[in-house]
């Protein structure tokens, strides 16, 4: 089963990058290509029956299987970056980190008002960064029709935090 094939090769980094922090390494995933298809194959076959019209993926782990997915879809990837790091016009978006604050942006013409929008990114923690990338394609007239993730921290509960924008929330591994 995909999930546990996953978890045998996800890799537990105590401590990263502080203390108190177990990092969820995907590294060994990408190394595996077999295994890369297999989730892209999973995400489409658990999106089946809905109308995406963009992948919106989240820097950086978010740019890996968000556009492999939108390209095995057939569909447009855009990034949303940490601030200044995308070159043409600009939104942003600031949200509370455990320590600060951080700030995301989105290229202003990323994608058509009204268009279907599917967020996409590595692991849902808090949902801190997943809910200001919302707020971005919000701003933008975007409709967000579901979120992606390949593992999902449930212990930490953030999904509640998710639903008021879509209530479609895939996760591979919890
Ligand atoms: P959050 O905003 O708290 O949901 O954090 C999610 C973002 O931080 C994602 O972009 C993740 O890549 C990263 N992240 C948070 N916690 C971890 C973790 N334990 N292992 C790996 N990445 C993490």
């Amino acid at each position: 089963m995909l999930e546990k094939e996953l978890k045998d090769v996800i890799r537990d980094i105590p401590d990263f990058p502080q203390p108190g922090i177990v990092f969820k390494d995907i590294t060994p995933i990408l190394k595996d290509q077999r295994l890369c298809k297999e989730i892209v194959f999973e995400f489409a076959r658990r999106l089946e029956g809905i109308k995406i019209d963009v992948i919106a993926g989240i820097e950086s782990r978010g740019f890996l299987f968000g556009m492999m997915l939108a390209n095995h879809l057939d569909i447009p990837f855009v990034p949303i970056r940490k601030q200044g790091k995308l070159p043409y016009k600009t939104i942003s978006e600031s949200y509370k980190l455990e320590y600060g604050q951080a700030t995301i942006e989105i290229h202003e013409d990323a994608f058509e008002k009204g268009q279907n929008i599917l967020i996409h990114d590595d692991l849902l923690a808090t949902g801190g960064t997943v809910v200001a990338a919302s707020k971005l394609i919000e701003k933008l007239d975007g409709k967000i029709v579901g979120y992606s993730f390949v593992i999902s921290l449930d212990f930490l509960q953030s999904h509640g935090r998710l639903t008021r924008f879509s209530d479609r929330i895939i996760s591979l591994v919890h």
